[in-house]
Formats: structure tokens, sequence, C-alpha cells
């Protein structure tokens, strides 16, 4: 049914050279299908891929270009197909917008792995329209890539969840984090304190990993129960053989000491990385010799399944987890990417809509 049409325009990229100082624009959503929701925005987390495509770190963007995929707002339109959604729920978008729903990944319920799948914003849907993201007012979205906020949770606390929180619960629950295990997180920024903050909620025991000195406080708070500074150059020879599971949350490697960090991995204990680096960053060199005597995997992990995300987003209003987050209306998303850049935030922006 259909309800008052929002303008769609959001805060877009126009100059790939002045990465900030994003412009409003109006943008043409995708056509309305039976399968889709409309959503007006009421909050966005920004995420490291936002300022990597901002900066073309990972390739050229489509201009101009709205960025963002931490969204929160309102269903307005609900397509006659959609499922479990109603006009007025609270509902989210995350990372993905859209997948084949034909693939045996889409019908085991990993649409996140889809090959065809669609990007949030910097994207083509197969009709040739430029997906945009939710520095915006508006946004239309597959009912499969449509979240259900519970209740449970405010708006702002969920916005940033559905890309940095299902990144790295994702992997937490796919390795049987729970109680009993031993797990690693490397970097406490946007990722890694969602990291501490599920692993610890899922019943693990936390080890966190940070060469900020500065944030070793922040992490124990959040829950870990043992913070290691690796800046020292031995930090990982007293754990050797201790962890099941890292989760490497960091989004620059070259300089990733990732022979130490396998080194504390208990025999078939996995590292996975879940940070995108700019794509002239390669992960450090390994040899067999590396993997082969302790038996580790080394892998990775790319955002999660709706059925993911709704299971973190209950065991997060059940367990009342919040994010550390700063909000700030969108206009300002210039201060939230250059605080972002300089490592500033602790540790996400939540912009709030000021344009509707
Ligand atoms: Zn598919
Ligand atoms: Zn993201």
């Amino acid at each position: 049914m259909a309800n008052d049409h929002p303008e769609f325009k959001g805060y877009a990229l126009v100059d790939s050279k002045r990465f900030t100082d994003l412009e409003v624009t109006t943008f043409e959503p995708k056509k309305f299908t039976t399968e889709d929701v409309e959503i007006t925005i009421t909050h966005c987390g920004v995420c490291g891929s936002d300022l990597h495509t901002l900066k073309q770190g990972w390739g050229e963007s489509k201009l101009p270009l709205v960025v963002g995929h931490e969204i929160v707002g309102h269903a307005v339109r609900v397509g006659d197909n959609v499922k479990d959604i109603k006009v007025g729920d609270r509902v989210g978008v995350g990372a993905k917008i859209g997948s084949c729903m034909q693939c045996k990944q889409c019908k085991d319920g990993m649409e996140n792995y889809c090959p065809k799948g669609v990007s949030t914003y910097n994207s083509v849907y197969p009709d040739g329209i430029v997906t945009q993201g939710g520095y915006s007012t508006a946004i239309r979205a597959h009912q499969q890539f449509v979240f259900p906020i519970p209740d449970g949770i405010e708006s702002r606390y969920a916005a940033s969840m559905l890309c940095g929180g299902l990144t790295v619960f994702s992997p937490l629950v796919t390795n049987d984090t729970g109680p009993g295990k031993k797990v690693g997180v490397i970097g406490i920024g946007g990722l890694g304190h969602y990291a501490i903050l599920f692993a610890k909620a899922l019943g693990a025991e936390v080890w966190a990993f940070t060469h900020s000195p500065d944030k070793m406080e922040d992490a124990k708070k959040l829950g870990a129960d043992y913070v290691i500074d690796t800046n020292n150059e031995d930090f990982a020879k007293p754990h050797a053989h201790s962890l099941d599971l890292i989760v490497s949350t960091m989004d620059s490697t070259p300089q990733l000491p990732i022979k130490q960090f396998l080194s504390m991995l208990y025999v078939h204990g996995r590292f996975v990385t879940v940070g995108l680096p700019d794509k002239d960053e390669p992960l450090p060199t390994l040899h067999a010799f590396d993997l082969v005597p302790n038996g580790y995997y080394v892998g990775g992990s790319a955002i999660g399944s709706k059925k993911e995300c709704m299971q973190m987003l209950k065991l997060a209003a059940e367990k009342g987890i919040k994010p550390w987050i700063e909000e700030l209306p969108m206009k300002d998303a210039k201060k939230a990417l250059e605080g972002m850049g300089s490592n500033e935030v602790r540790y996400r922006y939540v912009l709030t809509q000021d344009l509707a």
C-alpha cells in the first residue's frame, strides 16, 4: 500500500577530490516492486566503508554518490509480497540491498555471499539504477535486506549494528563463540568494540589486542577479560596455543603481525579477518610452515545474513547491549568522516535525519 511518497535526496559526493564535502542532491530510487519496502530514514551510522569509498580507496565511485549503510527508519510503503513488515514498522538496512534469490547461497540463507549481490551504495541494480545509501531521506530495499528492529533497541543504537555489529557477530556465531571458548579481537574501533560486546554477551572469554594504549581501559569497560598491548614485540609468546578464534578488524594490514597472532591459536583455531583495507594493502605473506604445524585456519567473513542479523538484534535487545556512539546531524557528516579518518571516533558516529 502507498503512503506519502518521500522525496529522495541525500548528502552526495560530487567531486572525488573533495571527498568530505558532500552536497545535497536528489536521486532516482530503484523501481518499487512487490518485494520491496520503502523506508524513510531517521538514523544512519558512519562506517569505515563510507570513508574507503569516498576516498576512492576501493576503486572509482559512481558520482554523484550518497554513502551510508547502517540505516534505520520507518517502513512507509510495503510491496504486496512482503512478509513480516508492515507500514509504520521500525526497520533497518545494512551493507547489502539485493541478491539474486536463486543461487545456492541465497536459498541456504547466506544471501550475503550471493555472487550477484547488490551493495547498498555505489552498486548497480539490474535495471541500471545506481544504489544510493543512507545519508539521505529514504531508501527502497528488497524485503530480504530489511531488518525489523525489536522494541528493546533504540534506533540510534540499532543503526551501526546493521553493518558494524553484524560484520563481527556473523564470524563469532559461525565459529561457535560461547561459554568455554576463548576469543581474541584485534583492533578496538567501530568493529572491534562490537566484537568485544557481542563475544562477551555470547559467553566467551574475551582477549582484546590493541596498539593504542589509550584504548586499553575502554576495552575493559566494553567487557574484555584481558587486554594486550601489541606494541610489545613479544606480546604473543605467553599466550601461545590458547585462543579458539581470533577476529581481526584491522583495515590497514601491511604491518599486521599476523604470525604472532596465529601463534596464539589453539589446534584448528581460526583467524578471521573482517576489515577490508584499500586495494594496495595486501595481507602479510604466509608460508606453509606458518600454518601446517598447528593446523590453523585463516579466513574471512562478509557482513552477515538476515537470519544472523535478527539473532544479533534479539541478543542485543535481551542483554541491553549499547554500542558507544556519538550522534551528529547528517549535515555534519564531514565532521564524522574526519573524526573517523583521524581515529578520534569512540567508537561509531551515527547521523540523524535533518533533510526531511
Ligand atoms: Zn544469489
Ligand atoms: Zn559498513
